[in-house]
């Protein structure tokens, strides 16, 4: 027998063109360069990916190309999120916060041959033209091209390319789910950056989880503000989660300080929002010192590092809930989140934070298993630390032009490199990544858990820890701190402040103190380079 079903492909222009079509009046705001809002509906911004889509054709862009984007999240950028899958081609958001070089790398990698840019991103490009004698033009996003010429390239301004374009009618083509749609590399903190590419039917799979309930819980009720930046990683799926419910939707372009947040919170009445611990010490920090609270935020998912419990707390204590989750760009990026299921209603309140702060229970279809150094899978006992591997539709198989197999299991699982527990009821705990851990006399230390502890300090504004050689133990954790402003902190007193919280043995009784901390280009602390100065080369 024969299934009787349609086998619609699942396309991106069609999550716009429903948006359009069922909630066509609801409204995207994005906050511009100057500080000012722009408005426009879910029917303007179909049609503007539409007139976007005619225009890409017209200048040579042909299915297959990759077009590269270096923008803020803004509804220009939303757009291209549309438009060149729509038309068949492959959206390339590019971090301009990696290195010059990095960048270079893969706009070559990727092949783009048209690249749509921030005005403020246009010196960085001037910077590395000369690395990229493929690229034929450039598409300012703004009203006008700037006055100043990029030596080699056509400078085109997005508006007056979407103003060329009279009629707004465009039959999106319609062709295999299986196509690209996007690429992500990934930071890259050693060697060269690897593309991940994603396809339709992957990026909607993973948007219509990341709706669900115990995700993000998305409906046309909500306002959704994705402070994670479009170029990481897609902000976690929220450009395509939105439309696809028909939530209302705040970019908020590069303004990421508590004041410019609080402002969108309040003025558009965000309900749900998303980013990367860093971000939030900044909400944080200035919502409690000015007071007002942050209704009517409900909720705030945190990734891409983990949240200490601290910040739990602080956010409880506003009235928001953070939900943690776990993800990374091989991985769309999100694979589990922490929500609590009716089994655990009748835990106690710590009981119920030590779980919540685990980094959370999968959703339907990304599937995990934890395995030792030989691929043996481990128990789910929550005790276990194995290497976390993950499967399913939206886990990539492999890399762009990267024939490296090494992440990829012969039984077809993505090796993640980090190193996790997980409970009988599926709660994944991240214990660190393998190569982060700290290894103190054979045995492992978490450096996520001892970094989780030391942020609670009230002097402590930041803190990394990272491994020193230790002739007697192999390794032992050694604390990088930056201090609040007028704080002072001893090696005893951090010790102290362990006491009771971690084993004896983990106690870091090693402090240094700096200014600030490095971080990568995804605002994650950037422990290789301080492990270079602070760790291998103390060796005695
Ligand atoms: P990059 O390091 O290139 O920025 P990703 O953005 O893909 O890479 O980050 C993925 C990694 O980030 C994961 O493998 C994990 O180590 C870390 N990570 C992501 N979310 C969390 C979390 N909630 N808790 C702890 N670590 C996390």
């Amino acid at each position: 027998i024969s299934a009787t079903m349609m086998t619609t492909p699942l396309l991106l222009s069609g999550v716009i063109e429903h948006a359009a079509r069922c909630h066509g009046e609801t409204e995207v705001v994005s906050r511009r360069d100057d500080g000012t809002l722009h408005r426009q509906t879910y029917a303007d911004t179909a049609s503007r990916a539409r007139r976007l889509a005619r225009a890409l054709i017209e200048l040579g862009a042909a299915p297959g190309d990759a077009i590269g984007t270096l923008a803020w999240n803004g509804n220009r950028h939303l757009e291209l999120y549309y438009g060149v899958p729509g038309a068949g081609m492959v959206c390339h958001t590019i971090n301009p916060r990696l290195f010059a070089e990095q960048i270079a790398f893969i706009i070559k990698d990727a092949g783009d041959r048209f690249l749509f840019v921030d005005p403020g991103f246009l010196g960085l490009l001037a910077g590395i033209l000369p690395d990229l004698p493929a690229l034929e033009a450039v598409v300012v996003m703004d009203d006008h091209a700037p006055a100043a010429e990029l030596a080699g390239v056509r400078l085109l301004a997005y508006e007056e390319v979407l103003a060329a374009q009279t009629d707004d009618a465009f039959d999106w083509p319609s062709f295999d789910e299986n196509a690209a749609a996007g690429i992500c590399y990934t930071s890259g903190t050693t060697g060269n950056p690897k593309g991940v590419v994603y396809s339709h039917r992957s990026t909607i799979l993973h948007a219509l989880s990341a709706v669900q309930p115990d995700v993000f819980a998305l409906s046309a009720r909500d306002t959704v503000m994705p402070v994670v930046p479009m170029f990481h990683v897609n902000a976690w799926g929220m450009p395509h989660a939105a439309p696809m419910v028909g939530a209302k939707l705040v970019l908020p372009g590069g303004r990421l300080d508590g004041a410019s947040l609080i402002e969108l919170i309040r003025g558009e009445q965000v309900t749900a929002t998303a980013g990367v611990p860093t971000v939030w010490q900044g909400l944080l920090g200035h919502v409690e010192a000015k007071g007002g609270g942050l209704a009517p935020l409900d909720r705030v998912v945190i990734g891409g590092a983990a949240c200490p419990q601290s910040m739990m707390s602080r956010f409880a204590a506003l009235g928001t809930r953070a939900i943690h989750a776990w993800g990374m760009t091989e991985t769309s990026p999100l694979c589990v989140a922490s929500v609590l299921t009716a089994r655990h209603r009748d835990l106690g309140e710590d009981e119920a934070l030590r779980l919540r702060l685990k980094q959370g229970r999968p959703a339907f279809g990304a599937e995990l298993r934890i395995v030792d150094h030989a691929g043996r899978a481990l128990p789910w006992d929550g005790v276990t630390r194995g290497m976390l591997e993950v499967r399913g539709p939206w886990i990539c198989a492999g890399y762009l032009n990267n024939p490296d197999r090494t992440a990829f299991s012969a039984d077809g699982w993505f090796a993640t490199g980090d190193v996790a527990t997980i409970t009988t009821d599926g709660f994944m705990d991240i214990v660190d990544r393998t190569k982060d851990v700290i290894k103190s006399g054979g045995e492992w230390i978490s450096s996520i858990a001892l970094e989780n502890i030391a942020i609670g300090h009230p002097a402590v504004r930041e803190v990394a820890a990272i491994a020193r050689p230790d002739a007697r133990w192999g390794e032992r954790p050694r604390l990088i701190v930056a201090l609040r402003e007028g704080a002072t902190l001893t090696p005893g007193e951090m010790a102290a402040w362990f006491e009771g919280k971690v084993a004896k043995w983990w106690i870091p009784d090693d402090l240094v103190i700096v200014e600030t901390l490095p971080h990568t280009a995804t605002g994650k602390l950037q422990k290789r380079e301080l492990r270079q100065v602070y760790g291998a080369e103390r060796l005695e």
